[in-house]
């Protein structure tokens, strides 16, 4: 996977590319990794990269010029990169965007800053406008590297083991179960006995259930939108079963 990222602030990436996962997928040679500032497609002596929105109004737009340049210079050494401009208006990201993200060879990301980019090149430039959420940053990098980070974990290899991807929450429409570790007893806490008994089938029992009571507290709507499984319908029963009861011995 090739990412190419546009932006004002490319050193705002130096430390991002430096450590954790997408380090070692770079050092591994699975992902390569680039910048480019915006600014050095910029035409003048002030080399700017925005201006004053016409119509008036608050706040500077990103230029087009600049932008349109530095997104074609990309293309042309890489023209089958899909180009992606971050935008709270665009399509919320998601781990199923991810995953169809991670299918790709070239992901090329536009970076806005000030009130966002001129609307031509969302038009003319752009393939995919994603959104991170429902809420406004003020600049399109920290939105980027949620994507970048989100779409590395599931290349191929890039997690040390190749499990860890598809039990992660959200890959099943599900939440995570719950993880302990190292001591066996906190503050008083036990870790749950299943997972100290060496039981393999139990434990995967046991972290299906976890996952679909966890789900249902904090998402059920993801369990709502979700087919499910005779062996899940049966923990749900037996749930309901439990929750009648104590309503039962109350009334
Ligand atoms: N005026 C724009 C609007 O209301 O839609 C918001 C511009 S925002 C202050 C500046 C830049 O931050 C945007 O161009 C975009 O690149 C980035 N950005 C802000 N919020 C984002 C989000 N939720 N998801 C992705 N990118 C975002």
């Amino acid at each position: 996977m090739d990412f190419t990222v546009l932006t004002i602030f490319p050193e705002m990436f130096d430390a991002f590319w430096a450590h954790g996962i997408i380090r070692r997928a770079l050092n591994q040679g699975q992902v390569t990794a680039s910048t480019v500032n915006i600014r050095d497609y910029a035409e003048g002596r002030h080399k700017m990269t925005d201006d004053r929105p016409y119509g008036g109004g608050c706040g500077m737009v990103m230029k087009p010029e600049p932008l349109a340049a530095a997104i074609e210079a990309v293309r042309s050494n890489s023209p089958q990169a899909l180009t992606v401009l971050l935008t709270p208006q665009g399509r919320p990201f998601d781990q199923g965007l991810a995953e169809e993200l991670s299918r790709e060879n070239s992901l090329i990301f536009v970076c806005g800053r000030y009130e966002g980019v001129d609307d031509r090149i969302c038009d003319n430039h752009v393939d995919l406008e994603i959104s991170i959420g429902d809420y406004v940053l003020t600049g399109g990098e920290v939105a980027a590297m949620a994507v970048i980070d989100a779409v590395t974990r599931l290349l191929p290899g890039v997690l040390g083991n190749e499990d860890s991807a598809w039990q992660d929450s959200f890959s099943r429409d599900l939440l995570e179960h719950g993880h302990y570790t190292r001591p066996p007893e906190f503050n008083g806490e036990k870790v749950p006995e299943v997972l100290l008994s060496g039981n393999h089938s139990a434990i995967a029992k046991w972290r299906l259930e976890y996952s679909l009571v966890k789900t249902l507290l904090k998402r059920s709507d993801l369990l709502k939108e979700r087919p499910l499984e005779q062996s899940e319908l049966d923990i749900l029963h037996k749930w309901q079963k439990e929750i009648e009861s104590i309503i039962r011995s109350k009334s």
